[in-house]
């Protein structure tokens, strides 16, 4: 790895990590989940960084990929709330992804903590040439022993110089397949754990408020939609987008600019990341590091 490279890493997860420790300050009952994204995603651009994808605030059952969208700008914390909040920091696409859960119900404590120390235990396991299974092996056994459930269908990933998910997945279930940790090689593990009797498994709710760039070529569409897709592509290149930052690219009606986002959507030059939640709608913990994996072990780069 070059000195950008690391350094970028670095940096990312020095920031990343300093700007996750404040959830317990911001993340309170009734405070709205739009207020709660966009003070995370200034900090980042206060601290010299930018978003490597929009913050991530799910709620209980809903495990992944939810931000508040135009559609639902009002929505507050709840009472009781188990409440995930993911976020993604990059430096010239050197990225680092890191998730805590904040939980404001006494009885939900055991499950935020089970998901804590199976990450723990996780990251004792990974380093150079170390089957990715294993790491799912301890979280599956950190989880059971606490009595609890990991979802098996939510995994972590291999990170590359702006692109987010790519290569190698680490399982949160014991496996013997997948691939080996490599030496310079960057990974976010990120156990997700639920109730016992739970699916232990999460399903799409179809609809979505993150997107990315799969393909870009200039001037294929209308002028307006042009427009749009290369300041898309000009801002968050490969990496993931919320439909609410899209007020803030072009200088047009509301109407407008979602028309135009209606027909780039239309035309496969995005993908969503639909909305996940547990299929029997049980609460979801979740907890997440980043780490660069060195010839002895790995580097945890989204901590102090
Ligand atoms: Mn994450
Ligand atoms: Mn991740």
């Amino acid at each position: 790895m070059d000195d950008e490279a690391l350094e970028g890493y670095l940096k990312a997860g020095r920031v990343a990590a300093t700007i996750l420790k404040d959830a317990e300050k911001i993340v309170k009952e009734g405070i709205r989940l739009l207020n709660i994204c966009e003070t995370f995603e200034k900090r980042i651009l206060e601290a010299g960084c930018k978003p490597a994808f929009p913050c991530n605030i799910c709620i209980n059952e809903v495990a992944a990929h939810y931000t508040p969208g135009p559609s639902d700008e009002d929505a507050v914390v709840p009472s009781n709330a188990l409440v995930k909040v993911d976020i993604g920091v990059h430096v010239n696409g050197f990225i680092a992804d890191t998730a805590r859960t904040i939980v404001l119900d006494e009885g939900l404590k055991s499950l935020a903590s089970a998901a804590e120390d199976a990450l723990r235990k996780a990251l004792k396991v990974v380093g150079p040439g170390i089957p990715v299974g294993k790491v799912g092996l301890a979280v599956e056994k950190a989880v059971k022993e606490r009595g609890f459930k990991p979802i098996w269908n939510l995994v972590g990933h291999q990170i590359a110089r702006y692109s987010l998910h790519m290569g190698t997945s680490i399982p949160n279930v014991g496996s013997s397949d997948g691939g080996r940790f490599e030496v310079n090689g960057v990974y976010a593990i990120e156990p997700f754990v639920t109730f016992q009797e739970a699916a232990g498994e999460v399903s799409s709710l179809g609809e979505a408020r993150i997107y990315r760039c799969v393909r870009y070529r200039k001037g294929r569409g209308s002028e307006g939609r042009e427009a749009l897709l290369s300041k898309i592509w000009e801002n968050y290149r490969t990496l993931p987008f919320a439909e609410r930052w899209l007020q803030g690219l072009l200088e047009a009606p509301r109407e407008r600019l979602w028309s135009l986002w209606n027909e780039i959507k239309a035309s496969g030059f995005v993908k969503g990341y639909p909305i996940l939640v547990e299929r029997t709608r049980r609460p979801v913990a979740q907890a997440e590091h980043t780490v660069l994996v060195t010839q002895e072990g790995c580097l945890i780069l989204t901590e102090l």
